[in-house]
């Protein structure tokens, strides 16, 4: 008989939103080792992860049961837990993938299985300022990845600008994005600076630059925190729900809408994952990666990804990604009017061009989720065959090739607005159904395949 996972959805939801606010920009979620010339100390997400699984272990070292380390690596998080650790009950420090014995190493290599989820937000890079534009100092800034794509929802504005051929001035159509306000942050000298300034996004609409096929976005707006901002700076959004705390009377534990949901609700769930199967003596281990990967191809941190799977899974691995779905795409969940509980197992990502194992996804379906809805009923979980985006299995598919997906999904299904990226808004009962998944799966492969014995 298997145990239930039980999971204070009050602290699940407060742990979200901590990790929602915190800056993770792509490629600057995690140092690249103890020698990262960027910075001296730990960027803001390694420090935040750090204090979620500090918790963690007060409780699990008062449970008496083992607890979680955190190793970093090339930019990326990898999260062991059902460690012996000697020295019980210290503060927890992330440590250097370099400083691990080789003894260590094999024993992590042999936990069968590892959840997958992207640390990363929406990031742009400051390029030039726009000297064409003649209403106060504007910057162009290049998206790094999928920016949110609905714009225009606030008031269109005009500006004015000088024409690039015959230098005349004319106006500019600009409509800001989905939640437009961005906060600028940015490394100086060995030093990641949180909060360098504020300004807003706007995403420039006409006829011409659609011809060109190039999308350009621009920061208004600007302020700046007594640092000047620069170009190379980065910009991040700026919204969420901790803004609305107080005015949402009773909504504590309701729909969670936040920037940066993707997928820092995968990250959640997969830590939280690892700590239950600590908690049941079980090894397992979880990638937290820089970047989403392949998004875009030619600058993506994902080829990282594959040096933290050399060193850190067998070839044989069972990875269980965790990312967000689109809600407007959801056509099988048509007539649903919220946000959904269930979590979502699916067979393949991007219709069959992105990763995704079918003998995988059939045991999940088969196996595993007949045994969840004996042990928690109907609403745990479904399967799903609808669109869903590559997530980070692009680059690491090829050799790791065992791949399931236990997903969330952005908002009310067939919501025109529901998309990652754009207005994001999750469940939080959905996030519990995906650990309790997570948890039951790891336990299944553990017994049917490589049972990943000896501590480390
Ligand atoms: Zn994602």
């Amino acid at each position: 008989m298997l145990a239930r996972v039980e999971v204070n959805i009050r602290k699940l939801h407060e742990n979200l939103l901590e990790l929602c606010k915190t800056s993770g920009p792509t490629q600057a979620c995690v140092r690249m080792s103890e020698k990262d010339a960027r910075v001296k100390t730990d960027l803001p997400m390694e420090t935040k992860i750090k204090e979620i699984v500090q918790e963690f272990n007060e409780e699990l070292t008062g449970d008496r049961k083992p607890s979680l380390r955190i190793v970093r690596h090339m930019g990326n998080l990898v999260v062991i837990g059902g460690v012996e650790v000697a020295n019980r009950g210290q503060k927890l420090e992330i440590e250097n993938a370099s400083e691990l014995s080789e003894h260590e190493i094999k024993a992590i290599r042999k936990i069968p299985v590892v959840f997958g989820a992207h640390l990363d937000e929406i990031t742009y890079i400051i390029a030039n300022r726009e000297s064409s534009i003649l209403d106060g100092k504007v910057y162009r800034i290049l998206p790094i990845c999928n920016p949110p794509k609905i714009f225009g929802v606030g008031p269109i504005r005009k500006i004015r600008c000088e024409d690039e051929r015959d230098k005349k001035p004319k106006m500019l159509i600009v409509g800001h994005v989905f939640n437009p306000e961005g906060r600028v942050v940015g490394f100086r000298s060995g030093e990641f600076k949180d909060n360098i300034g504020t300004g807003e996004v706007y995403k420039v609409d006409i006829e011409e630059e659609k011809k060109r096929m190039s999308e350009k976005y621009l920061l208004l707006k600007l302020e700046s925190k007594n640092v000047e901002i620069r170009k190379g700076d980065m910009v991040i959004q700026d919204y969420g729900d901790w803004k609305e705390k107080d005015t949402r009377r009773g909504n504590s534990c309701g729909v969670v809408r936040s920037k940066a949901l993707d997928d820092r609700v995968g990250c959640i769930a997969a830590i939280y994952a690892v700590k239950e199967l600590s908690r049941r003596g079980v090894l397992s281990k979880a990638v937290l990666t820089s970047s989403e990967e392949g998004v875009p191809s030619d600058i993506s941190w994902g080829r990282l990804v594959q040096a933290t799977y050399s060193e850190f899974c067998t070839d044989d691995i069972i990875t269980l990604i965790c990312d967000g779905m689109d809600g407007r795409e959801l056509t099988e969940f048509k007539g649903e009017r919220r946000e959904l509980s269930k979590a979502l197992i699916i067979p393949y990502t991007s219709y069959g061009k992105g990763g995704g194992d079918v003998g995988i996804f059939s045991l999940l379906r088969d196996e595993i989720l007949r045994k969840l809805e004996r042990l928690y009923g109907k609403r745990i979980a479904a399967t799903s065959t609808d669109y869903s985006s590559r997530s980070y299995d692009v680059k690491v598919m090829d050799r790791w090739t065992l791949i399931g997906f236990v997903q969330w999904t952005c908002g009310v299904p067939l919501d025109e607005s529901a998309a990652c990226h754009n207005e994001e808004t999750v469940n939080p009962t959905q996030i519990v159904n995906i650990i309790r998944v997570l948890v039951h799966s790891a336990e299944y492969f553990h017994k049917t395949g490589n049972k990943g014995q000896g501590g480390c």
